[in-house]
């Protein structure tokens, strides 16, 4: 199926992952949002980390051989992490775990950004507020808001609670930030609902056979 026709998926509850489910099989068929330079630029604007005035910019100042480019580092980056996270969820980060993050810092050493002051105005209150702000001199820029939702990843979840959905061909992972840490599922509607009405099917079954 074409990433086009179906919206991302966003149920991780942590940016990182949700980088990870761009690759994702929401009904029977497999769907890759970041397939080309395109997709990379419409995954960026649902995740929300890149405004969609940057977005135009980019697409206009970025040749689409330079943005398929960028969306096939971005894909290698995703196969990268996810095995890096594959390995380790289920358990707390370990010191020696930084060094296998090295082509994470070797990309994040590119990012250019600067601060700003701005003001924010709430309710006639004025308030001050650093912002962090992208250059996006390049198409390779638009890696760096992946980049660093990655290394909020690594750096502020506890892995412990990292999981995949327990959803028999489900590939989704997510953060499990419910109180006793009890989620089983990418969400309801993709495998929860399927995962009952399995649990109900076997029920009768038992009840015709029993
Ligand atoms: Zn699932």
């Amino acid at each position: 199926m074409d990433y086009r026709q179906i919206p991302a998926i966003f149920v991780a509850d942590a940016t990182g992952l949700d980088f990870l489910n761009s690759v994702a099989t929401p009904v029977d068929e497999e769907v890759d949002w970041i397939t080309d330079g395109e997709g990379l630029l419409s995954w960026l604007g649902q995740a929300g980390l890149v405004p969609s005035g940057v977005l135009e910019t980019m697409r206009g100042r970025c040749t689409s051989a330079e943005l398929d480019e960028v969306a096939q580092r971005a894909r290698e980056l995703r196969e990268w992490f996810r095995d890096f996270v594959r390995k380790r969820k289920g358990r707390p980060l370990l010191a020696k775990d930084l060094r296998e993050l090295e082509p994470l810092n070797q990309l994040l050493e590119r990012d250019a950004q600067h601060g700003e002051v701005v003001a924010k105005t709430a309710d006639g209150v004025t308030t001050f507020e650093l912002r962090a702000n992208r250059r996006w001199q390049s198409a390779e820029s638009l890696l760096m808001p992946i980049a660093e939702a990655l290394a909020r990843l690594v750096c502020e979840e506890d892995f412990t609670y990292v999981k995949a959905c327990e959803g028999p061909r489900c590939t989704l992972m997510f953060a499990d930030h419910t109180r006793g840490h009890a989620r089983r599922w990418c969400s309801m509607a993709i495998c929860g609902n399927r995962a009952k009405v399995a649990a109900h099917r076997k029920r009768v079954k038992e009840q015709e056979h029993g």
